[in-house]
């Protein structure tokens, strides 16, 4: 099977999005997600990851690198521009470290949220598959249900989900 690293936001999202994926891929998540805040918050997310099976790697924590890429978008609402630069930054490295490490295709999590736009996604997804020469997988996981099923799943896995999206911003809302 083609190897794919799949750039998780939380464990309750990547549990449908695994099981979907692995039945036609050699499936690695790859936790890359600085923009969560605190870091216990960001442990805590980890932590749960390690609940489901499959095979996990972090990324850096590089909160410096989220704070300078959404400067001056503070007071964006959730869903707007200083959303796409997160999902950008995310998704970036996620292409990168997968072209570094010889996977066939990088995908994301993200669309599973009913929160957010899958359209944005998936053309940043492809813009930076031509970027970094490697085959992405576009999706909308939320639909067939997908969303609803993942609450499923994290029930039956005794998940930790969250009540925001992650950084600091959307905690204080
Ligand atoms: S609300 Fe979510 S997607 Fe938007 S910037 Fe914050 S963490 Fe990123």
């Amino acid at each position: 099977m083609p190897k794919l690293l799949l750039h998780v936001c939380c464990a309750p999202c990547a549990t449908h999005v695994i099981e979907t994926l692995k039945e036609d891929f050699e499936l690695t998540a790859y936790f890359y997600n600085p923009n969560i805040h605190p870091e216990e918050e960001y442990g805590l997310r980890l932590e749960n990851l390690k609940k489901l099976d499959a095979e996990s790697i972090e990324g850096k924590y590089d909160t410096a690198a989220w704070f300078n890429a959404t400067k001056g978008y503070e007071s964006e609402p959730e869903g707007g521009a200083r959303c796409e630069i997160c999902y950008r930054l995310r998704m970036e490295e996620a292409a990168r470290f997968a072209k570094e490490n010889n996977f066939a295709f990088f995908a994301t999590t993200l669309t599973i949220s009913p929160h957010k736009n899958a359209r944005a996604i998936n053309s940043i997804g492809e813009e930076l598959s031509k970027k970094y020469g490697i085959k992405f997988y576009a999706a909308d996981f939320k639909k067939k249900n997908g969303f609803k099923k993942s609450v499923e799943l994290s029930r039956k896995h005794g998940l930790y989900r969250q009540s925001y999206c992650g950084c600091v911003f959307s905690m204080r809302r």
